[in-house]
């Protein structure tokens, strides 16, 4: 009898184990699949293409955009691809001159369900997305390992194609990129490289200097979740700078890494406005005036953004433009920007491939140049806002010095 029951015992227990081993199992191949899916599955377009586009339009306009993702993932740049957002070849399709490229090393898991209150921190996708890819092991316990892998990627890829793409460190970098696409518009792809979240250090603030010497000119203090040197704009707390902020931002201004306040809290923007030394950027995002979330930034800030001789980078993805998923609504945030502080601080920040859907893909931004045509923008002002600004920036900004 006692025997019985302890066979039985025996077996449920037999079961119960597998029951987890399979549990684990289906958890394990779930966070592998989604992993090593992630760049198709979250980086989406509402309209596909081909577009209707005039080759006419301007043809010989210099397109510059303040912010997109996508070395953030391991895709096959230099082909044309049906899924994500931006590839070699259809950037040349939009005769692009200049893009930066964005680094984020940190993504909590609190990001996927959007708790009303702001993103606390906890759990990491991006580590998530490295044990996946199975990246060097470094990768899955150092973040900033992590984002140097990011950037050597990105450099391997410059060097593959020298004569098509060229890495934007300086001046000089700069001219020789604007005058290739002078000469034949989209013929070279000029690379700023910038940071997403001053976390990437890990606390050291003297890593900044690593960054730099790799070419980061760009940097935010926070992304969407509050961190050790700041507020974010998505995060629970919506502090303002911290000794360790100022620590790191003195730091940045001695270096000449651009401010962006792309994801800082409003205190936060605030802060960096008041001690910034040169123009500040809102690399990505959209405005509270049209959209009223947290994500967005306030007339107080564009005003004070236009004080300080910045820039505001309108975002192409509806998730900023309040669920709008049109061409229209981009070019209404644009007008919006430009009747209040001017159209001298209106620029692009798509957030490409930055794990959200877009409108069209990167091969669609000569869309935007018809449409704020059509919206009746001067061709003087689609230059300025379709790149010029930024490149004018950018020309404050870098050092000089001779290209490598
Ligand atoms: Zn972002």
């Amino acid at each position: 009898m006692i025997r019985g029951r302890r066979q039985s015992m025996k077996k449920l227990i037999t079961v119960f184990m597998l029951l987890i081993v399979l549990i684990i199992l289906v958890i394990g191949a779930s966070v592998v699949y989604m992993g090593r899916n992630s760049y198709e599955l979250s980086n989406t377009v509402v309209m596909t293409p081909p577009y209707a586009i005039d080759p006419d339009v301007m043809p010989d306009l210099l397109i510059a955009d303040m912010h997109a993702d996508t070395f953030n993932f391991e895709t096959d740049f230099f082909t044309r691809s049906r899924v994500g957002q931006v590839d070699l070849p259809r950037i040349g399709d939009a005769e692009i001159s200049l893009m930066t490229f964005a680094i984020a090393t940190e993504v909590p898991f609190s990001i996927m369900r959007k708790p009303p209150g702001g993103n606390p921190r906890g759990g990491n996708l991006v580590t998530l997305g490295a044990f996946s890819e199975l990246e060097p092991i470094a990768n899955w316990f150092s973040q900033y390992e992590r984002g140097l892998y990011a950037i050597n990627y990105a450099h391997d890829l410059i060097a593959q194609k020298p004569e098509r793409m060229k890495l934007v460190e300086n001046r000089a970098d700069l001219q020789q990129v604007l005058d290739s696409n002078r000469e034949k518009p989209g013929s070279m792809l000029g690379i700023v490289l910038s940071v997403e979240g001053s976390h990437i250090l890990e606390g050291d603030p003297d890593r900044l200097d690593t960054l730099y010497a790799k070419g980061v000119r760009m940097l935010s203090l926070t992304h969407a979740f509050d961190n050790e040197a700041g507020g974010s704009s998505e995060g629970v707390e919506k502090r303002g700078i911290t000794p360790y902020g100022e620590a790191l931002l003195q730091k940045m201004q001695q270096l000449g890494i651009i401010i962006d306040i792309a994801h800082a809290s409003p205190a936060l923007a605030d802060d960096l406005l008041d001690r910034a030394r040169s123009p500040v950027v809102y690399s990505h995002g959209g405005v509270r005036g049209m959209c009223d979330i947290d994500r967005n930034i306030s007339d107080h800030t564009l005003e004070r953004v236009k004080e300080n001789g910045g820039l505001v980078g309108i975002g192409f993805w509806p998730l900023v433009l309040c669920d709008q998923s049109d061409v229209g609504a981009i070019v209404d945030t644009i007008r919006y920007v430009a009747d209040k502080i001017g159209v001298d601080h209106v620029a692009l920040g798509s957030d490409f491939d930055g794990g959200v859907r877009t409108v069209f893909d990167v091969s669609g931004v000569p869309l935007l140049t018809q449409a704020l045509l059509a919206d009746g923008f001067s061709e003087m002002d689609v230059r300025k806002i379709m790149g010029e600004n930024y490149i004018n920036l950018l020309r404050g900004s870098l050092p000089g010095g001779s290209s490598r």
